[in-house]
């Protein structure tokens, strides 16, 4: 399989929404790289008493709106290309629920199944500490993303504190555990809220969730809880793909008793009662609901033929390639973009940024009403710009986010 890169999909979605809006030509390639891209070679401790050097990026995308805004990612695929792109998708993402934020993202190219717990602290600090002249509450705001956590967050703000003279700065990171400065509902935010996108698509689309068929390729942060909530919603989940293999059980997966198990065994892929499955089987299943909620680049020219779910969600950023929207699109099939599906992780961080301002903190059922107003807000807004336009989901929510972008770039005078 030729692998696409991230930054040429970011570029080639932005450049087919900027043909329909007639986006100004000056805004447009304002909008078709970052504004700043930093690339950081730092070194670590590890156990044994040798030092090794870590490579690491942070790309802010555009700021027209407010601070850059996007999580940082340990993953030993990690590229430059990637970060820009997943920056951009940050960028359009804060534009599409009305956030004041640009984007951004950081990576750094490391697996973090091979370190300690001492090397992981080490490994974290180190990249804040290297990042930390571009980065700050006003400035820029990392976030968790794939294999990164709140505990994570706690020593990249502790060490980004210490550069300030000791002084606790709560707002330069979000994610963060509740005891410093964390929201009560940050950790399922994604997930409550493509769960959220599930169901007001499938009211639009008439697919009624108690007792449909769900298939969820990624069991993470964001997989597992969007598998738990479409759960409690009735939906029955017969595929669940993890980066170590998939399972497939007709009968449905508990994905309760799943989390519980892989606790247990370290994974999903023994669970009791359920066959191996792997990627091309799952995308393939007969179902209602099929989320994406791993890395990008899995639904392709190749395999969106073979696709038979009735709606996709998207969990993951850039799950899915120009070609094989476009192969989606002709045969009918629903997708819910992204920078729509999973931006309640993005909002519940808005959150969490806001009650660090204020010092005053938010019980559970606000957060979540909150998101809840938000996602249902933005999803309406998406939905009816498709209708009127007559156009997918991703491409109207790309012209709603650069509509409002445009418009920011346009009086702040940069074009
Ligand atoms: N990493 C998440 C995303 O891709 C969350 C970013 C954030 O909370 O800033 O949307």
């Amino acid at each position: 399989m030729q692998e696409i890169s991230p930054l040429v999909v970011a570029q080639r979605q932005l450049d087919m929404a900027a043909t329909k809006l007639e986006l100004d030509p000056n805004i447009h390639a304002i909008l078709r790289e970052p504004a700043r891209v930093l690339e950081v070679n730092f070194p670590v401790r590890m156990d044994d008493g040798t030092v090794k050097v870590f490579k690491g990026y942070r790309a802010q995308h555009n700021n027209a709106i407010g601070p850059a805004k996007g999580g940082v990612r340990f993953h030993p695929q990690v590229t430059l290309e990637e970060v820009k792109a997943l920056s951009m998708w940050m960028t359009f993402k804060c534009g599409v629920l009305g956030l004041p934020y640009g984007g951004g993202k950081g990576g750094v190219v490391v697996d973090p199944t091979t370190l300690s717990r001492g090397e992981l602290e080490r490994l974290s600090r180190a990249y804040i500490g290297a990042i930390s002249p571009l980065i700050g509450p006003d400035q820029d705001i990392p976030a968790p993303d794939v294999n990164t956590n709140p505990q994570i967050m706690a020593w990249m703000m502790d060490e980004f504190s210490k550069y300030k003279g000791g002084i606790t700065y709560p707002g330069v990171v979000t994610g963060k555990p509740i005891i410093v400065g964390g929201s009560l509902g940050r950790g399922e935010a994604t997930g409550r809220g493509c769960v959220i996108a599930v169901r007001e698509a499938a009211k639009r689309l008439g697919i009624k969730l108690q007792g449909a068929i769900g298939v969820v390729q990624g069991f993470g942060n964001v997989g597992s809880a969007t598998a738990r909530f479409l759960a409690k919603e009735g939906v029955k989940i017969i595929a669940i793909m993890e980066v170590d293999g998939g399972i497939f059980n007709a009968e449905g997966i508990d994905p309760e008793k799943l989390i519980a198990y892989r606790e247990k065994a370290g994974t999903i892929t023994t669970y009791p009662g359920s066959r191996p499955i792997d990627n091309q089987e799952l995308f393939a299943l007969e179902c209602d609901v099929l989320v994406p909620a791993a890395l990008e680049n899995q639904i392709t020219a190749e395999n969106a033929g073979e696709i038979k779910a009735k709606l996709i969600v998207e969990a993951a950023n850039g799950p899915t390639t120009p070609e094989a929207d476009e192969i989606l699109a002709r045969r009918g099939i629903c997708l819910v973009p992204d920078i729509l599906a999973n931006a309640g992780g993005v909002t519940v961080s808005y959150f969490e940024w806001v009650q660090n301002f204020m010092n005053y903190y938010w019980t559970e059922e606000e957060v979540n009403s909150r998101l809840e107003q938000k996602m249902v807000e933005a999803f309406a807004c998406i939905y009816q710009m498709s209708q009127d336009y007559g156009v997918e989901m991703r491409m109207a929510a790309y012209m709603v986010s650069i509509a409002r972008l445009a418009e920011a770039i346009r009086v702040r005078g940069w074009a």
